[in-house]
């Protein structure tokens, strides 16, 4: 990981990239009042828009489902990105030259621009193997193609390439477009022998690899020759773009999908992925050269949305929807065992993921071909729960037909059930667990019981035990017990409430349009202006930013950065409501009447405030308070007489 990215760079970009232009790419916006724009929401389903963009303030916020942010923010969320990923890709599209923070985290040999020098030569990598595809030399390679059933557009839809025989062909094209040795060196494309860098892949049939952003960051190549002596598949070394551990191949053209159906099909290789796709399943992805591991996980979880809050969306029935991972294994132990270990402490995880098996033993690739496309979806929508299919496998190995058989099935089968940590899933599987051997639930629940505290006995995490816990009591990992993030609508009280309303109103006319307050007015608030307390925080939050008469851009952020915990969504919410006037000609009057009236209802609650200390004062023998008391009472009225003049 390269440095930190300078945080005057990260105000640029925020700046520069025209949030309206990057959302629009995303979801469909009208406009909707004054500087307003608004469209259906890509984080939850919806059918009237609720989810809105006010450019010039730099925000979005969702009033459906409560999401909002900043413009990187929306990026991270819609393509899966990390914080600094998304920056970099704005940083590229509106041309800011990012810098990164010295010391510290920065690699030898990370200096900045390298990454994209590196990718550059991937890009034209990429595109040289491509256009091999089409030579005399490259048939055995079509064929190759042809055979599984792809045609020339399937093959240019994945960017299908051919490394031609041979030491130095990709070494002099990118010598000749300028990539110096080092570059070559480093980039994974060539590999290093006595007498200098040569080709990497030769007489090879390639798939670039992207990442999430659609950037080629390495090449998987398959054997086509007889006298290649290499692995059936070679992929790209590590190297600064290329980590097996967190590349998914497909993940560039199936992410949309993926975050829309909230499910992702893991297959095991490209040509899995391309029938996939090509059959109606465009959400399958395939990991290069490795086995599905905890930072695939990770990619996979925020694409399909399982928030690290918990159990995703609670319908009316109680049941949870999260997103579906679906494995397409050919069945065998060390399938299931990756998918097990993959999730490894993440438990909750597990209730989403499905194994999808085909009896016959075929790869997606071959059922195509085999069966058509249809039997392809068939094996997707066939999938079961990882836990149902783990049990079910257990249970084959014995023989269920005698007393003996059933009884060890049980014991072998009860820890697995106890090692669900849902509360929700475990009796559930207990009693399926009971149906499949044909034993009475008592004796399941109680060899499940059993096998619980045994687990826990021997230093496990804390699991099993029938007494109806909270799901997710976690040992050591303690990721699960997190408590669900309160939301800003939590916090925001009740519309009804007119004082409430109006404070509401004051604090979205304030950060919306600050040059349209009266400032001074604004900034003469006491810290009781505002009763709400979630208000009141996002008060604090804009006086710590410096008021709306503060110089400076990025007014938003700047009071969102103030901001703490769930008042930043809070805040979000409140730059980017609808105002209820949306007239342009009548908004300007009506975000200084807001305020003047919030301004004058304060002054008012003071004025009151002082009014009745000075009643129970007695004048005389506290002639001094009584004086100093009743000057503050003047000078309030004073001010407010002042401000209602202003308007
Ligand atoms: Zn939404």
């Amino acid at each position: 990981m390269a440095g930190r990215i300078r945080r005057e760079d990260v105000a640029a970009v925020r700046e520069r990239a025209r949030i309206e232009e990057i959302v629009g790419e995303h979801v469909t916006l009208k406009t909707a009042g004054v500087g307003s724009m608004k469209g259906l929401c890509p984080f939850h389903d919806e059918r009237s828009p609720s989810f809105h963009v006010r450019p010039q303030v730099g925000l979005w916020h969702c009033f459906g489902c409560g999401e909002g942010g900043d413009v990187i923010s929306f990026l991270q969320k819609v393509d899966g990105l990390g914080f600094t990923e998304a920056v970099e890709h704005l940083a590229g599209r509106v041309g800011v030259q990012l810098r990164y923070e010295e010391g510290g985290a920065v690699r030898p040999g990370e200096e900045p621009g390298r990454r994209q020098r590196l990718l550059e030569a991937h890009r034209a990598a990429a595109a040289y193997y491509a256009e091999q595809l089409a030579t005399p030399e490259a048939a055995v390679g079509r064929t190759f193609l042809a055979e599984r059933g792809f045609d020339r557009s399937a093959a240019e839809h994945f960017g299908v390439g051919f490394a031609p025989q041979g030491w130095d062909h990709l070494l002099r094209h990118l010598r000749g477009r300028g990539f110096t040795e080092g570059e070559l060196t480093s980039s994974g494309l060539m590999s290093q022998g006595n007498r200098g860098p040569y080709d990497r892949f030769r007489g090879r049939l390639v798939w670039p690899i992207r990442d999430v952003t659609g950037d080629v960051v390495g090449f998987g190549a398959r054997r086509l020759l007889e006298d290649d002596q290499g692995p059936k598949y070679l992929n790209s070394p590590e190297t600064p773009l290329y980590k097996k551990a967190q590349v998914l191949y497909g993940i560039d053209l199936a992410k949309r999908e993926i975050a829309r159906a909230k499910q992702v099909v893991v297959v095991e290789g490209y040509t899995d992925v391309m029938a996939a796709h090509l059959s109606g399943v465009p959400t399958a992805v395939a990991t290069c050269g490795t086995a599905f591991g905890p930072d695939h996980a990770r990619i996979v979880r925020r694409l399909v949305g399982d928030t690290s809050a918990g159990a995703g969306v609670q319908l009316a029935s109680g049941t949870s929807v999260g997103g579906e991972i679906i494995f397409t294994f050919d069945g065998d132990a060390a399938g299931q065992k990756a998918a097990l270990r993959a999730f490894g402490e993440d438990q909750k995880f597990y209730a989403q993921t499905f194994v999808a098996i085909e009896p016959s033993g075929m790869d997606p690739c071959e059922l195509r071909q085999a069966r058509g496309p249809d039997a392809v979806k068939a094996l997707v929508a066939g999938r079961q729960p990882l836990f149902e299919f783990v049990l079910r496998s257990t249970l084959r190995a014995h023989d269920l037909d005698t007393v003996e058989g059933r009884v060890a099935a049980l014991r072998a089968s009860a820890p697995v059930v106890a090692g669900i940590r849902d509360a929700a899933l475990r009796p559930e599987y207990a009693r399926m667990l009971a149906g499949w051997l044909g034993m009475e639930q008592d004796a399941v629940r109680q060899a499940v019981a059993v096998a619980g505290r045994q687990a826990t006995a021997h230093g496990g995490p804390e699991r099993g035990g029938d007494a109806g816990r909270g799901a997710g009591r976690g040992g050591s990992g303690g990721e699960d017990v997190e408590p669900p993030r309160p939301s800003a609508r939590m916090l925001a009280p009740d519309r009804g409430d007119p004082v409430a309303r109006l404070e509401r109103n004051a604090l979205e006319a304030v950060l919306q349009y600050p040059g349209s307050v009266d400032a001074a007015a604004f900034d003469a608030l006491g810290d009781d202006a505002f009763s709400v307390r979630a208000f009141r925080a996002v008060h604090e939050a804009i006086r710590a930013a410096g008021g709306p008469g503060s110089q400076g851009s990025g007014w938003a952020e700047r009071v969102r950065e103030e901001a703490a915990g769930p008042v930043v969504d809070l805040v979000t919410e409140l730059a980017v409501a609808p105002l209820p006037e949306d007239r342009p000609e009548a908004v300007e009057d009506y975000v200084r009447g807001v305020v003047a009236a919030l301004v004058d209802l304060g002054l008012t609650r003071r004025i009151a405030d002082r009014r009745g200390r000075l009643q129970r004062m007695d004048p005389v023998g506290q002639a001094e308070e009584y004086g100093a008391a009743f000057a503050e009472l003047v000078a309030l009225e004073n001010h407010r007489r002042a401000v209602r003049a202003r308007d």
